[in-house]
């Protein structure tokens, strides 16, 4: 017997599933979110312990193996993972918590299978809807990983009849399903849903290109969550049915601000235009007889030193090159001269939602000086130097203006309408979506060449000789 008793144990449930919702609402807030994450972590520890101290538990020596093998793990990636490789990351651990609640189902079920004369009609439901959400998530969350790693092609993979063929495999799925409830003791056919579970996960993610690989990912990492409830049903354990449906919901949620900040509905992007998107029609680079004005970072620093307004836009290129130290160093020296400085927060900029948010506040940018796109696209005709570092698809003028580009549609950081614009990046390279940013053309607009550290050390030093 549990040395907290029934009563005890859920209300220590309770307890932890409080300490979730707090710590998922802080989490809402890059000042608070260091916070919520504490919270929800003391959440997770007590759910941990008390379940350990269940007396369901029988082996501990697994566990505790189970715990320091994950442990070391966990903490070595933890350690080498780049900010970059985040979605990725991410996928890896979603795929492995769909492997552990799929797991959970067919172990319990087996053992239902040996034990009750007759399997109850529930159980036999929940094992069935842990298996599909599990063995979908588990090896769709390989695909995926391994597209964002570079393991296998990002472009989309398809083939005749892909769609037909899904859809027939989903159909013979539900077909042994009902055969299954009828006839649970069946192994062949609960091996079977367990085959084509794993499969769909693959053909799910295939047809998907790279551009929409981290929406899927996010997606993935909600079904994560409803197969770890749908272990909770078939375990009968509250805590785990609470904090996978807290999971499923969050992932859903964040899946619906990608696809909006991406412009892409959530349905399109479950049933169909992954990979012809915005990778299939890549174009990089100068195109045709276009002029592109350059500057160097002395011309740069007098223009920005002498500006009233300054709005930085951070992106991808910014993260890479881990540059947000020396963008809060030189906003503090334009400070110093009097100039008011902003940073403009797209949503999808970077690589993860939050990205730029986490790199800045890592360089103590103050909170209050981060605008959503949102509040400051109304404010950036009357901003003096639109400073772009490193970022390219969120600041793309086609998205709004060429109802032809793939990315059409896409809310951006209107940096046109500044007075001026700068943009730092390497060469001419197209971003993530492949396509080629008119922005660079424009006659307000000064390209200065080269790594985003490099260029704004150097602007640092110009400007501090202002
Ligand atoms: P982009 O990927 O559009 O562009 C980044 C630019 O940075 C490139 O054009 C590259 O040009 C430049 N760059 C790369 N390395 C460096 C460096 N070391 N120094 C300077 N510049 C560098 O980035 P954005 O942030 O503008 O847009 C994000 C894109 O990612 C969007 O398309 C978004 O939809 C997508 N996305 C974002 C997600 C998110 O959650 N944030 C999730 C999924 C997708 P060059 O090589 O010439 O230097």
């Amino acid at each position: 017997m549990s040395i907290f008793g029934p009563t005890g144990i859920e209300l220590s449930y309770l307890i932890a599933s409080s300490l979730f919702i707090i710590g998922l609402k802080r989490l809402g807030s890059p000042a608070t979110a260091r916070q919520g994450n504490t919270i929800a972590a003391v959440g997770m520890l007590i759910a941990v312990v008390v379940t350990l101290l269940d007396r369901n538990v029988l082996n501990y020596e697994m566990i505790l193996l189970g715990i320091a093998a994950g442990s070391v793990i966990g903490a070595i990636a933890a350690q080498r993972v780049a900010m970059t490789e985040m979605p990725q990351m991410v996928g890896l651990l979603n795929g492995l918590g769909g492997a552990a609640s799929a797991l959970v189902a067919v172990a319990e079920f087996w053992r239902l299978l040996g034990t009750a004369a007759a399997v109850p009609l529930e159980a036999t439901i929940t094992t069935i809807l842990g298996v599909l959400i599990g063995g979908v998530t588990l090896t769709g969350s390989l695909v995926a990983f391994a597209k964002l790693q570079g393991i296998m092609p990002g472009a989309p993979i398809t083939f005749q009849l892909q769609q037909p063929f899904n859809l027939s495999l989903l159909l013979i799925f539900l077909t042994g399903s009902a055969y299954l409830i009828v006839e649970p003791h069946n192994v062949p056919i609960f091996l079977g849903l367990v085959s084509i579970s794993l499969l769909l996960g693959v053909l799910f993610v295939i047809p998907i290109g790279g551009a929409d690989t981290p929406v899927v990912i996010s997606l993935l990492n909600s079904y994560s969550g409803l197969a770890a409830s749908a272990a909770g049903f078939i375990l009968g354990n509250n805590m785990l049915i609470i904090a996978g449906a807290l999971v499923g919901a969050s992932g859903i949620i964040l899946t619906q601000i990608m696809c909006k900040a991406m412009n892409r509905s959530i349905t399109n992007v479950l049933f169909s235009a992954f990979g012809s998107g915005a990778a299939a029609t890549a174009t990089e680079g100068a195109q045709g007889d276009k002029v592109v004005h350059s500057i160097d970072p002395e011309e740069g620093a007098m223009m920005l030193g002498y500006a009233r307004s300054v709005v930085i836009v951070p992106g991808y290129g910014m993260a890479v090159a881990q540059a947000q130290h020396s963008v809060r160093e030189l906003a503090d020296q334009l400070e110093r001269l009097n100039v008011s400085v902003k940073y403009a927060i797209h949503p999808v900029a970077g690589r993860m939602p939050g990205h730029m948010n986490v790199l800045l506040a890592e360089a103590n940018v103050p909170y209050p000086q981060l605008c959503d796109m949102e509040d400051i696209n109304p404010d950036l005709d009357r901003t003096d130097v639109a400073l772009v570092i490193g970022a390219n698809d969120v600041v793309n003028p086609a998205a709004r203006d060429n109802a032809s580009s793939p990315i059409y549609g896409m809310p951006i950081l209107e940096v046109d309408k500044a007075l001026h614009t700068i943009v730092i990046k390497r060469g001419m390279s197209a971003g993530f979506a492949g396509v080629d940013n008119d922005l660079f053309y424009k006659d307000k607009t000064m390209m200065m060449f080269g790594g985003a550290k490099e260029v704004v050390d150097k602007l640092v030093s110009e400007v501090k000789q202002l």
